[in-house]
């Protein structure tokens, strides 16, 4: 069993094309595990590659919101990358209405930004129903509406639909209603130098928590501004460990099932 997991990084993006294998090499040493989280078809292809070929890496397939450019989320193109036991999760999916209008969607002459980013998550979603998978979500500036799809969801299929909101950046009323749903919430390096994250933090139940580090973004404290990397995953935990007041290998070991569980993931 790996020390920690990364469950939300995306380590096929270019800024590691430079040093990928050794950064990878490095996490090996220091037994980290990771998802490698695609944002849009190629970079799912990327990911679902990138876990086929190392031990203690795995993939999520998925388009998202605002980073995936104006490409149509289609189910029958992704499902062959599900073909790969790795790939453990679809998504970046989700709603992002702060980015969507600056976006390129927002152009679109058929429809505008929210009716596509409703319409790919949705597909997403019956994705993940279909292939017995979580989500793995983004949400920025939408939880009413990403609320009002998962809850039509979970009334048809009850506990079947489930997954993890990544980086997730809402109140304790909004997180609620996930948790509420089944759904997870992760957070990130910014929980290390922002106390915006306390209070979901210390009341959400331990066993619906987890830690990321969407690199190569939000590098924590002690390296801010620079490039993050999965294995700062573990000054994540430890934060979250001190906000909560816990026994810091207690809420790592906590944590860590939480992801093997959620994700289903095995060495
Ligand atoms: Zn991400």
């Amino acid at each position: 069993m790996p020390e920690y997991i990364d469950i939300h990084s995306h380590i096929s993006f270019p800024e590691f094309d430079e040093d990928r294998e050794a950064m990878m090499g490095q996490m090996k040493e220091k037994n980290i595990w990771a998802i490698d989280v695609g944002v849009d078809f190629d970079n799912s292809k990327k990911a679902s590659e990138n876990a086929n070929a190392n031990q203690g890496i795995f993939a999520s397939a998925g388009l998202h919101p605002t980073d995936g450019g104006i490409e149509d989320f289609d189910a029958a193109v992704y499902k062959d990358l599900f073909a790969n036991p790795k790939v453990v999760a679809v998504g970046e999916c989700g709603l992002d209405y702060f980015r969507g209008a600056q976006s390129q969607i927002s152009n679109l002459k058929t429809k505008n930004y929210k009716e596509k980013q409703i319409e790919n998550f949705t597909r997403q979603a019956e994705l993940a129903l279909e292939l017995d998978k979580p989500l793995m979500i983004h949400c920025r500036d939408a939880y009413v509406d990403l609320l009002e799809i998962l809850r039509s969801y979970s009334k048809t299929h009850g506990s079947k639909l489930r997954g993890n909101m990544h980086f997730f950046a809402g109140n304790w009323k909004e997180a609620k209603e996930f948790l509420d749903l089944g759904f997870t919430l992760s957070f990130t390096g910014v929980v290390t130098f922002a106390r915006d994250y306390d209070e979901v933090i210390k009341n959400a139940p331990i066993d619906m928590i987890m830690a990321e580090t969407d690199s190569p973004f939000v590098a924590p404290a002690p390296r801010r501004g620079k490039r993050n990397e999965p294995i700062y995953v573990a000054e994540v935990v430890k934060k979250i460990a001190q906000i909560r007041g816990e026994d810091e290998d207690k809420i790592k070991d906590r944590i860590l099932k939480n992801s093997l569980k959620m994700f289903a993931l095995k060495s």
